[in-house]
This record gives C-alpha cells, sequence and structure tokens, in this order.
C-alpha cells in the first residue's frame, strides 16, 4: 500500500463548492483501493488569506505544499482584492515559480456526443494536449513591469534550459499517448517565430528536440493560424507546445471548444512537484449559489491521480483517474444532471450526487 499526502487550497469564490466534494469523493476512492491511500491536508492561501493574514501564500503553506506527493488547488483570486499596485493577488502563479512548474498540461477532449459549440463531423472526436510553458514567456516580469510616463513596459523571456525541459516533456507526453492508442504521435511548436527573434529561438531549441525523437512526427505552427485551426479543425492535433502567454490564451479557446470553463481541468508540472487545478478562475459572480459546476475539479484529480500512478507505476490510481473520466463524460453525454453553465439545471451537489451514484451505486 502506497500512503501520499495531497497538500490542499481550497481557495476563494466557488473554490471551496468545487474542492470539498472532489475530495470527498477521492476520499471515497481512497478507502476502497487496494494499493494507494491518499490523506489530504487544507492549507490556507488566497485573497481571502490575504485580506485576514496580510500574505496570499504564507510560506507555511508552501513548506507543506513542498513536502507534498501533489497539490489539489481549487482557485484563487478576487477581482476587489489587490495588492498596492494594482494587479491581483496569484499565489496559484506563485506556486508555479516556487516549484518551477514549468509544464502547464490543459487537456482539450470532446468525445462523441461531448458538449461543443462545434458542428462536429460524423464519426470525429477531439482529443489534444495543449502544453504551456509556465514559468517564464511573456509573464517573466509579472508584477515588476515598469511604467515610466507615458510608456509600459514588459519582457519576453525565453531560455534554452526551460525550454529544453518543456519540449522534451511534449515529445514524452506524445510519445506515451501514441503508445496508449489515444495521439498520432505528433508535437506541433506554437509560436510567431515569423516576427519575433525569442519564437525563432524558441523554435530552434524545439527542432533540435524533434530530432531527438524521431519516432515522433514534429511541425509548427504559428499562434494566429493555430487559434484558427483549433475552431476549424481541432481533430487534427495531438500534442501542442506553447510559450506562457500564448498558452493561457488558447487554453481557453480549448475550454471553449469543450464546452465551457467548468470542464475545462488542467495540471502545472514540474520535475518534482505538481499542482491540479481547474482551468477557471473563483467565479465571485456565482460563489455561494450552490451552482458552480464540479467537473473541471474532479477532471482535475483524475489527472492528479494519473500522474501519481505513472510515477510510483501504480495501476490502480490509473483505472480510477479513467473511471473519474468515464464518470463525468457519461453524465455529460447522456447530458444528466448538468450545472447551468452547459446547459443544464442541476446544482452542484446534484451534479455531484449523480457523480457518486455512477462512480458507487454498483458497489
Ligand atoms: P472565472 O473563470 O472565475 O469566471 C469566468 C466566468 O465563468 C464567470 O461567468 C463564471 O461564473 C464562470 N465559471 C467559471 N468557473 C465556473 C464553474 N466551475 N461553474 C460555473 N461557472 C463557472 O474568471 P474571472 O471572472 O475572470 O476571474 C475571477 C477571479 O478568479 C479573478 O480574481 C481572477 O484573477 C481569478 N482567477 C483565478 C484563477 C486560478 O486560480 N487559477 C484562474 C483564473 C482567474
Amino acid at each position: 500500500m502506497s500512503a501520499f499526502k495531497i497538500a490542499v487550497f481550497e481557495g476563494d469564490g466557488i473554490g471551496p463548492e468545487i474542492m470539498k466534494p472532489t475530495v470527498d469523493l477521492l476520499r471515497r476512492m481512497s478507502s476502497v483501493a487496494k494499493t494507494y491511500d491518499l490523506t489530504f491536508e487544507n492549507l490556507p492561501g488566497g485573497a481571502g488569506c490575504y485580506t485576514d493574514m496580510g500574505e496570499s501564500l504564507p510560506k507555511a503553506s508552501l513548506a507543506v505544499a513542498g513536502a507534498a506527493d501533489a497539490i489539489l488547488l481549487s482557485a484563487m483570486g478576487l477581482p476587489d482584492i489587490r495588492y498596492p499596485d494594482g494587479t491581483e493577488i496569484t499565489p496559484q502563479i506563485d506556486l508555479r515559480m516556487a516549484f518551477d512548474l514549468f509544464a502547464g498540461i490543459r487537456p482539450v477532449r470532446i468525445p462523441p456526443g461531448g458538449l461543443s459549440p462545434l458542428k462536429m463531423p460524423a464519426g470525429k472526436s477531439v482529443d489534444f494536449v495543449l502544453v504551456r510553458e509556465s514559468t517564464e514567456g511573456l509573464f517573466y516580469t509579472q508584477g515588476k513591469g515598469k511604467v515610466e510616463h507615458d510608456e509600459a513596459r514588459e519582457t519576453l523571456r525565453i531560455t534554452r534550459g526551460t525550454s529544453e525541459k518543456l519540449f522534451e516533456f511534449a515529445f514524452n507526453l506524445a510519445t506515451d499517448r501514441k503508445a496508449q492508442g489515444q495521439g498520432t504521435g505528433r508535437v506541433t511548436c506554437v509560436d510567431k517565430a515569423n516576427v519575433f527573434r525569442a519564437f525563432a529561438f524558441f523554435r530552434e531549441i524545439f527542432d533540435k528536440t524533434a530530432g531527438e525523437h524521431p519516432a515522433i512526427e514534429a511541425d509548427h505552427a504559428y499562434v494566429d493560424a493555430m487559434a484558427l485551426w483549433m475552431v476549424q479543425r481541432p481533430w487534427d492535433f495531438d500534442v501542442l507546445v506553447t510559450e506562457n502567454m500564448f498558452g493561457d490564451i488558447l487554453s481557453d479557446l480549448g475550454a471553449g471548444l469543450m464546452g465551457g470553463l467548468g470542464v475545462a481541468p488542467s495540471a502545472d508540472i514540474g520535475q518534482d512537484h505538481a499542482v491540479f487545478q481547474p482551468c477557471h478562475g473563483s467565479a465571485p459572480d456565482i460563489a455561494g449559489l450552490g451552482v458552480a459546476n464540479p467537473f473541471a475539479m474532479v477532471l482535475s484529480a483524475a489527472m492528479m491521480l494519473d500522474w501519481l500512478g505513472l510515477r510510483h507505476n501504480n495501476t490502480e490510481m490509473a483505472k480510477d483517474a479513467a473511471r473519474l473520466r468515464e464518470a463525468v463524460d457519461g453524465q455529460i453525454i447522456g447530458r444528466k444532471a448538468l450545472t447551468g453553465d452547459i446547459g443544464g439545471t442541476a446544482r452542484t451537489d446534484e451534479a455531484v450526487a449523480a457523480l457518486t451514484d455512477a462512480l458507487f451505486a454498483a458497489a
């Protein structure tokens, strides 16, 4: 039996409303698992914490999170709670920097019968992964940008070391997906190398890494064209890898393709640590109403089980991750107990009850 400690940030707004039921589901899975055991520790962090304690990510929380096997986060930040310079508190980004979580993983999946504003051709399904560099790029000067007189400046930074790690990660992911019959074995570098020297450098490093992975097809696309193709033919892609800001924008486009932010999970992964969290924010407009969609949080928890399973060679965790995904897919395809953001009328607890039934009713 392998024991794993999970650090939990319930965060702000709808954060606790989607985190509590997700942890309940995980606890229940873990209680019947034969080969793994999960324990959870809630940690202070976020806008509420900043108001109460003067820190959005207390050092003690960071230390416990750093010692945990994985970090589960809902959403942090509230638009009205800001630092004196006018920017919002963003501990979710601080965690990426603190633990060097360079690879932001944003899966985009539309199974047959799934939700999408796209008119899907018969027999087509979408299953690609956007890998967003998450520690540099145009976020490099976050919080340190200069405003002097009538001019504002931010800096885009691309380094060889981080880019090499990022591309290696993307090619390994494509290799794994191909082995599992999930992808065609292709990595597309998304950049703007026609205009910016920094992206020509990014592409050069990509091409070098591609040369070390001859079994995987490698190609390039400009980010503007990719925004078009993600809408016109998203079924054509396997793994897309890109800079931080481009990835930030394209991942919301990806969320839109599969029905909205309420169904879009993500992971921020480094060499030794990983944070799993939905793509969406704290949704202050619906906080406290009991109508938040829990699916993106549950799907992020499934990514956590996958990652821990792969790292610790635990096949039961991978199976339980697949069960969580299948339960969510089943509910979406059956149009059963869906929340308002994805066209239903269910409340959060009704959506969770249907998921719980699908997962445990036969047990
Ligand atoms: P948001 O993602 O919180 O909300 C955008 C829209 O999507 C809102 O209408 C919201 O009601 C809806 N929505 C989001 N998640 C939903 C869910 N699970 N169920 C149903 N509807 C959902 O984005 P925002 O309004 O731009 O940001 C709100 C706050 O969250 C800000 O303070 C922002 O900085 C923060 N934020 C945090 C993260 C994070 O923690 N990773 C990410 C993005 C934004």
